[in-house]
């Protein structure tokens, strides 16, 4: 079969291919992407147990603002305290739980986690690398535009370091430097919201 023929068999007819872009294109929402510590929650230093959990001032309501906003919530947060040895990913995974619990009580929704749990100095040989993971590599974004219909028009990132606004850089998406711990997230979305939204907020 000549490649032109067996390229357009494989494919969509091209009325049902219009259909599907035009679908996704209506799924696909813009997302935030928000650093964790220091963030949403106030940075003690490789804060991983539940209860040490401590929301920064204004950071349950900045997450139902994107909710309300049609927004994908978007948690990308390095963890090296994995590859470091002072804590696993299950203790991550029970921090982002007892996160998950507190926000929904309080009518607000993380959509989706994604930590890196690598570092190059690690004890821990499994995770003792390099990864693009890790800020301020880009890995963690470019995973979730993977794994979720983001729009990139309309998405931002949020974090307190310059690691967090290379990564955005490298994600192509614009990204706004706030103060550790001291945040006021709430404002800081609506500023993004009123500066990058179009569409979401009706
Ligand atoms: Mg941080």
């Amino acid at each position: 079969m000549p490649p032109e023929l067996g390229a357009r068999h494989r494919g969509l007819p091209s009325a049902n291919r219009a259909a599907v872009a035009r679908y996704a294109e209506q799924d696909a929402r813009a997302a935030a992407f928000l650093d964790r510590d220091g963030v949403l929650n106030v940075d003690m230093g490789f804060t991983h147990r539940p209860e040490d959990l401590r929301f920064t001032p204004t950071a349950v309501e900045a997450v139902r603002l994107l909710n309300a906003a049609g927004y994908f919530v978007i948690v990308v947060t390095n963890q090296s305290g994995i590859a470091r040895g002072h804590y696993g990913v299950e203790d991550v995974e029970r921090f982002h739980d007892q996160m998950l619990r507190t926000l929904s009580e309080q009518g607000a929704r993380i959509d989706r986690f994604y930590y890196c749990p690598y570092h190059p100095d690690g004890t821990i040989p499994a995770f003792a690398i390099e990864h693009d993971t890790r800020k301020p590599g880009s890995g963690m974004l470019m995973q979730a535009m993977r794994d979720l219909p983001i729009r990139r028009e309309g998405s931002f990132m949020i974090g307190d370091r310059q690691s967090d606004l290379d990564a955005a850089a490298a994600a192509g998406v614009p990204a706004l430097l706030v103060e550790t711990n001291a945040c006021d997230l709430a404002a800081s979305v609506r500023s993004m919201l009123a500066e990058h939204a179009f569409g979401e907020i009706g």
